[in-house]
């Protein structure tokens, strides 16, 4: 595309959605910079699909120039104008474009007049590590044989909730109220370490991802109920579009452009996701998974309509939706067969 140039892009953020991103970014031939507050390498038990991102987008191996990592950077401001990023350790940076990828609570998003509307949900997770080890000394399942999630809860077609009581209930008082749990799962969590109940926050959706030279990315931009197990799905799919946006064919060297675009592509779709996790949180049947559920006894969503679909999830094609929306932004024919990314 006539006009192309390279950026100098800053992440705020490593997790999935910021090393998404900087791994699309650098493939489509920009420099890239991710700041992160933590210290990864005191991190335990890093996660397996962190750990390839990371190796993805900072390795020497693959396409264009290895965006670069800084630790400990914890960014305390963002200039939107001007692309100015201010880090609590006094260091400054200014970027051509900055993409908040700050997770859940962003400061990211504040700094583009962004303020949440939201509430508790009315359930909780409990979260807990299990040394393998220790499972098969007990003579308990080793789930770790499996690369897949190996347990569903729930009944009559709806999830049980845990309430919440502060960070330091014992595991056996936050468990009383269920006492037909699964057997093993109540092994795990009584030889569990680091047991904690994690609040969820129901997110009203927010009203745009960009602002000036920055845009929000992954939880950043759309947090949602981890029912409908999206989230990160959410934040690969937004790193792809600017992955796609910015790249050599797209990418005309308008950034305002790019972004609005960005903005008309992923905030519907993933506002969408968003709503469907929140009521999957309370209602089974209105997740998505390998089958609708539907053959069900208990089968039942609040409208059949609105309810989100395997296709829409599956069949999307990102390229056809950022291609008709650029058509508009450009004022040129769309003319393929698609309607916001679904085939007709
Ligand atoms: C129980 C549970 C189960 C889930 N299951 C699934 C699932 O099955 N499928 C799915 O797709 N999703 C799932 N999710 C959701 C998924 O984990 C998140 O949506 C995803 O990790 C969000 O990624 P992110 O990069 O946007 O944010 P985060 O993972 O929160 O990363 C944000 C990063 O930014 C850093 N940071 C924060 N503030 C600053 C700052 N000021 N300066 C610099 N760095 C900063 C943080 O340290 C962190 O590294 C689940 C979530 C939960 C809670």
């Amino acid at each position: 595309m006539a006009g192309w140039k390279q950026l100098d892009i800053g992440v705020i953020g490593g997790g999935i959605g910021g090393l998404s991103v900087a791994l699309a970014l650098r493939r489509s031939g920009h420099l890239v910079t991710i700041y992160e507050r933590a210290d990864f390498a005191g991190e335990v038990g890093a996660q397996y699909m962190h750990a390839m991102l990371m190796e993805c987008a900072v390795g020497k191996e693959g396409e264009g120039r290895a965006a670069r990592l800084l630790v400990n950077h914890a960014c305390e401001s963002v200039d939107s104008e001007t692309g100015t990023i201010t880090f609590k350790n006094g260091v400054k940076a200014i970027h051509d474009l900055v993409i908040g990828a700050d997770g859940i609570g962003s400061v990211v998003r504040k700094a583009i007049d962004i303020h949440p509307v939201k509430k508790p949900a009315d359930s909780s997770c409990l979260h807990a590590n299990v040394m393998t080890e220790d499972a098969v000394r007990l003579g308990l399942v080793d789930y770790s044989q499996h690369d897949a999630l190996e347990y569903w809860g729930g009944q009559e077609g709806k999830w049980d909730k845990i309430s919440w009581g502060g960070q330091d209930r014992p595991v056996e008082e936050l468990l009383a109220p269920y006492p037909n749990l699964d057997a093993q799962v109540k092994a795990h969590l009584a030889i569990g370490i680091e047991v904690q109940p994690w609040r969820l926050w129901v997110h009203e959706p927010y009203p745009y991802l960009t602002k000036g030279k920055v845009c929000l990315l992954g939880d950043a931009g759309h947090p949602m109920m981890p029912h409908q197990s999206q989230g990160a799905c959410m934040a690969i799919e937004d790193a792809g579009a600017l992955g796609v946006l910015f790249n050599k064919q797209y990418f005309n060297g308008d950034i305002e452009e790019s972004l609005a675009v960005y903005n008309s592509v992923r905030l519907p779709r993933a506002t969408r996701v968003q709503a469907a996790a929140a009521r999957a949180a309370y209602n089974i049947n209105e997740r998505i998974g390998f089958s609708d559920n539907k053959h069900t006894a208990t089968y039942k969503v609040e409208n059949e309509k609105a309810k989100l679909t395997i296709e829409e999830m599956n069949a999307y094609d990102m390229f056809m939706d950022i291609e008709e929306q650029l058509a508009a932004a450009r004022n040129v024919p769309f003319t393929r067969n698609f309607i916001k990314g679904m085939p007709e």
